[in-house]
């Protein structure tokens, strides 16, 4: 299978905004030993403005929009220079691969992006997918990964999409508020009921954002993908996904690819 493991800033820090160490080293592991069974794997990786702000030292996100470029420039080489560490315990190569909404929108770019990633998975590596936060500007940006994500994996024809976030997946309502709230395992359709049950787009059940999480679902089932919702506490649920198991929320694809 070729997968998309999409790993928010949730996921790869502590709430301090320093690198959580040992979550990410058994991401590292556990994604390095889903390639070695004979996976294509992709990482679609946020993480690079709360690193660069952890490592300048900064109390806070900036608000203005220069320092928070800089603070990615900071945290996008730190980002990487982690995984290109950890993942090289394991012998596995990774590359790194910065793209603004312009080389997804523009023809020639969005097919120069296809070619270097096919190419990259060809070669055997793990190509690491950032938004190029340090350059993109108000009408270039993407602005979360989730979009970004689903966006590359509709155009390199992958099987899945993992969203590993800071919530199990999809509720009948807010868990954090609501202890009845049910755990939606399967979705079929991105109807208005479930686009209802992320609360707008401003409200959410977590960090991450629910309601961009369902619009990046309906772009990776239109695209004959699954995509899955699941919680990035423990890595290792990984294999369990990979494995068919019923973990966090299935978006199943409209009709699968060919
Ligand atoms: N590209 C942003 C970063 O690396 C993250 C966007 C997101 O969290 O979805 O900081």
């Amino acid at each position: 299978m070729r997968i998309v493991v999409k790993v928010g800033t949730s996921t790869l820090t502590h709430s301090t905004g320093n690198l959580n160490i040992r979550r990410v080293e058994t991401l590292c592991k556990v994604i390095s030993d889903i390639k070695n069974a004979g996976n294509e794997m992709l990482i679609v990786t946020s993480g690079a403005t709360g690193m660069g702000v952890g490592k300048i030292g900064l109390s806070k996100r900036p608000d203005d929009i220069t320092t928070k470029q800089a603070a990615a420039a900071i945290g996008q080489c730190e980002l990487m220079y982690t995984y290109d560490k950890l993942f090289l315990e394991y012998n596995h190569c990774v590359a790194q691969v910065l793209v603004t909404k312009a080389d997804i929108n523009n023809d020639e770019h969005r097919t120069n992006l296809c070619n270097t990633l096919t190419r990259l998975i060809e070669l055997n590596t793990i190509p690491i997918i950032n938004e190029n936060d340090s350059v993109a500007n108000e009408e270039f940006y993407i602005g979360e990964n989730d979009t970004l994500a689903a966006l590359v994996s509709a155009n390199i024809n992958a099987d899945l999409v993992i969203l590993l976030s800071d919530i199990d997946g999809l509720f009948t309502s807010d868990p954090h508020k609501n202890k009845d709230a049910k755990l939606i395992s399967e979705v079929v359709e991105i109807t208005p009921d479930i686009m209802a049950l992320a609360g707008g787009s401003a409200s959410n059940f977590g960090t991450g954002g629910m309601a961009t999480k369902l619009n990046a679902a309906k772009l990776v089932m239109e695209a004959g993908c699954d995509m899955i919702i699941a919680n990035g506490l423990h890595p290792e649920i990984l294999y369990d996904i990979v494995e068919g198991k019923s973990i966090g929320t299935r978006f199943k694809a409209r009709s699968k690819k060919i």
